[in-house]
C-alpha cells in the first residue's frame, strides 16, 4: 500500500550534503533547513510535499555513526510517525555509513507503517556539480508519489532495497549499489512482538572479522573475548575458513559454548554463504556457525544489533538468524 506523503519529516544528522569547508576541510554544519527553504523557494514548480525539520544533534560526519546514534535516530523517526503525525520520514544522512544505518534501521523498524528514505551526497550543497538538490528533491518528490511503508536508500534518481545495498564506489555517481546476492532464508511468518518498532531496544554489541589466508587464531581469540554477543565472520567464497586448524574450530566451537553468536557472510561481492558445500564449511556449521546466506556485512550487522537489543533468547536469536524478515534473505 503506497500513498501520496501529506507531511514529512526531514531528519538531519549531518554528513556531507550539508557540510561547508573549515580549516580542516568539510565538516558537518547548522542552518541546513533556511538553505533547504531557500532552494526549494526559489524552484515553485517543483510541487514537494509540507515538510517539517528536526537536527540530531550532534551532526556528524557519518564515520561517527554508532549504534547508541541508531537509537537516537530510530527514536526520532518513531516520534516523528506517532507524535508529529507524520506518514513520512527523509532522513540526511553521512554516504560512508549511509547503507549500514539504513540497513539497521531496516531491522529497528519492523511494522512501522510509514515509508523512510535515506539520502546524503558525495558533493555538499553549493559546491560546483552537487548532488545534493537532486537527491534532497528527488526524495521529496519520490515520497510524495507514493512510498511503500519501511525504509528505501534513494540516491541519484534510484530508490533502492537497504537490507541488499552496500556503498561501492567514493566518488562520483551511483556510490550505492544492491549487491547480487543470493537468498538464504525463508520468510519469517509471525514476526515475534519484542521486534515491533515501538518495542524499545537495547545496544548490543556486535564484532566483524575478515578471514584472509595466514589468519591469526589469536585475533579471533581477542574479539571473542571482549564482550561481543555476536560475531560476524567474514568467510571466503561459500562459507569457507581454515577449519584445518584446530585451533580455530575449537575458538569457534568454545564461542558457541560461552553463549556468543558467530554469523558466516562471504566475502564475495556476489552469491551467499551456503556452509554445506565444502568440508571446510560444514566444519564450521558442525561447531555452532550459523549461515548468514546472502546477507551483506551492513544487512548482518544490522540484524543483530537488532535482534539482540530486543532481548531474546540465544536460541530464538540463532533461529531468526537464518530466517528473512525485510529482505535480507530473499534470493
Ligand atoms: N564522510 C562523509 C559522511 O559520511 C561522506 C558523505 O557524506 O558522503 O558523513
Amino acid at each position: 500500500m503506497t500513498s501520496p506523503a501529506q507531511h514529512i519529516k526531514v531528519l538531519y544528522t549531518g554528513g556531507t550534503i550539508g557540510m561547508q569547508a573549515s580549516a580542516n576541510g568539510l565538516a558537518p554544519a547548522s542552518g541546513f533547513e533556511a538553505r533547504m527553504r531557500a532552494q526549494l523557494d526559489a524552484q515553485p514548480e517543483l510541487q514537494v510535499p509540507h515538510w517539517t525539520f528536526l537536527e540530531l544533534l550532534p551532526l556528524i560526519d557519518s564515520a561517527n555513526m554508532s549504534p547508541a546514534y541508531w537509537q537516537l535516530l530510530r527514536e526520532a523517526i518513531v516520534h516523528a510517525v506517532l507524535v508529529d503525525k507524520c506518514d513520512a520520514v527523509l532522513v540526511l544522512h553521512g554516504t560512508d555509513t549511509l547503507a549500514y544505518s539504513a540497513a539497521a534501521l531496516s531491522f529497528q523498524l519492523l511494522g512501522l507503517p510509514a515509508p523512510v528514505l535515506f539520502t546524503g551526497a558525495m558533493l555538499p550543497a553549493g559546491a560546483a556539480d552537487s548532488d545534493a538538490w537532486e537527491n534532497l528533491n528527488g526524495a521529496l518528490l519520490a515520497l510524495g508519489a507514493g512510498q511503500p511503508a519501511g525504509v528505501q536508500l534513494y540516491f541519484h534518481g534510484e530508490l533502492l532495497p537497504p537490507s541488499r545495498c552496500a556503498k561501492i564506489r567514493s566518488f562520483g555517481r551511483h556510490p550505492f549499489r544492491a549487491l547480487q546476492r543470493n537468498g538464504g532464508g525463508t520468510a519469517v511468518g509471525a514476526l515475534p512482538s519484542q521486534l515491533d518498532y515501538r518495542q524499545p531496544k537495547a545496544q548490543a554489541k556486535v564484532g566483524v572479522l575478515p578471514l584472509v589466508p595466514g589468519f591469526d587464531v589469536r585475533l579471533l581469540q581477542a574479539v571473542l573475548d571482549s564482550g561481543i554477543q555476536a560475531l560476524i565472520l567474514e568467510c571466503f567464497g561459500s562459507g569457507t575458513g581454515p577449519s584445518d586448524n584446530s585451533l580455530f574450530i575449537e575458538a569457534l566451537r568454545n564461542a558457541r559454548n560461552r553463549g556468543i553468536i558467530v554469523v558466516a557472510i562471504t566475502q564475495c561481492h556476489e552469491g551467499g554463504v551456503e556452509l554445506d558445500v565444502y568440508e571446510a564449511g560444514a566444519r564450521l556449521r558442525d561447531v555452532g556457525v550459523l549461515s548468514g546466506g546472502g546477507m551483506t556485512r551492513e544487512a548482518a550487522l544490522g540484524k543483530l544489533h537488532g535482534l539482540l537489543g530486543v532481548g531474546l533468547s540465544f536460541d530464538e536469536v540463532r533461529r531468526l538468524v537464518e530466517l528473512d524478515l525485510c529482505g535480507e534473505l530473499l534470493g
